[in-house]
């Protein structure tokens, strides 16, 4: 028996609420956005919408209309090869979302559809998109073909044009709460201990995507580590703190470098309120660092940079924020 696309997404009921009831009433629109933190559940909401779009059998759910999960058109949504169906993303070495991408995904969507009803288009994250790659997006948002949806996913829906913005309809996604964070990260990860799976959903701050990525049984050692790192930078030639961004930059590693330096700057920020000072600086001091500083590791992250230099400038920043001159 096959199970509707949408009850094995978690966390987002109204979202998914209003999707289904659109599709009932056969008006899922044509283009919608899609924003929130990164890893809650975005991209996994739009292709269980389009499955449900393209289903040759949609099963009726309390709110409205779901894909079935078993026809052919759900598994070829599922398995990434539905003729109707494009996803654009940032290729990879590149930091930005072309305009010769754009053209192609925008010439696709016009074209007629070859086993649906629908054309759809997936683009993640549409942020990355350049200038020119925007404004060509913009000018299928302001005539869309008929029978065409586009989805746009992006964590920083401020850095989009506003004339993109205005032509969308707009659902916010929420961090998922702590209950079901960690009933999916159980259903999503079998194999990793309850033991594991905890220490996953400390550090994720409520995103699944982060928690899948840190339930690794290395993720502990990686923590302490780093955390060791960071306290004794101040002890560290310069030298050494480059052959520590070496180290950290690694592909393995450098993944989760956001998470684990947002962890540590919320210990020490803790550490700070509560004994006034910590390391001579004051929490405001903490805050602000934080702030910079995670940001820059999580946009290199995003914009695919070279995470070797990202970290360089963060610990030698962290160095002589500890009062080292280098
Ligand atoms: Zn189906």
């Amino acid at each position: 028996m096959s199970t509707p696309v949408f009850s094995s997404i978690l966390g987002h009921d109204p979202i998914i609420a209003r999707l289904q009831n659109a599709l009932a009433q056969g008006r899922p629109g044509h283009a919608w956005l899609f924003h929130g933190p990164e890893g809650i559940g975005k991209r996994t909401t739009a292709l269980a919408w389009v499955q449900s779009l393209f289903c040759r059998q949609p099963v009726t759910v309390a709110d409205g209309l779901s894909g079935c999960g078993g026809c052919v058109a759900c598994s070829k949504c599922a398995q990434g090869s539905h003729p109707d169906l494009q996803r654009l993303e940032l290729l990879e070495s590149k930091s930005r979302i072309s305009v010769d991408q754009v053209r192609e995904l925008t010439r696709f969507i016009a074209f007629t559809p070859l086993e649906s009803a629908w054309k759809a288009a997936i683009v993640d994250d549409a942020a990355l998109m350049n200038d020119a790659a925007a404004n060509a997006l913009l000018k299928t948002l302001e005539e869309p073909p008929s029978g065409s949806l586009l989805i746009l996913i992006t964590q920083r829906p401020g850095a989009l044009l506003p004339t993109i913005r205005s032509r969308c309809q707009q659902e916010r996604f929420q961090p998922i709460d702590a209950a079901s964070m960690a009933r999916l990260l159980e259903r999503l990860m079998p194999e990793r201990s309850a033991v594991e799976r905890g220490a996953a959903l400390q550090l994720a701050s409520g995103s699944i995507g982060a928690a899948v990525r840190l339930c690794d049984p290395a993720i502990l050692e990686h923590r302490n580590r780093f955390f060791r790192d960071l306290d004794t930078l101040h002890e560290r030639s310069l030298a050494e703190l480059v052959e520590s961004a070496r180290v950290w930059g690694e592909a393995e590693r450098s993944s989760v470098v956001p998470e684990l330096l947002e962890t540590w700057f919320g210990a020490r920020i803790r550490d700070s309120v509560h004994q006034g000072r910590c390391r001579n600086l004051e929490p405001e001091q903490w805050l602000e660092s934080a702030t910079q500083l995670v940001r820059l590791a999580r946009e290199a992250r995003i914009f695919n940079l070279n995470a070797r230099l990202t970290l360089e400038t963060i610990f030698i920043r962290l160095a002589r924020m500890f009062g080292v001159a280098f």
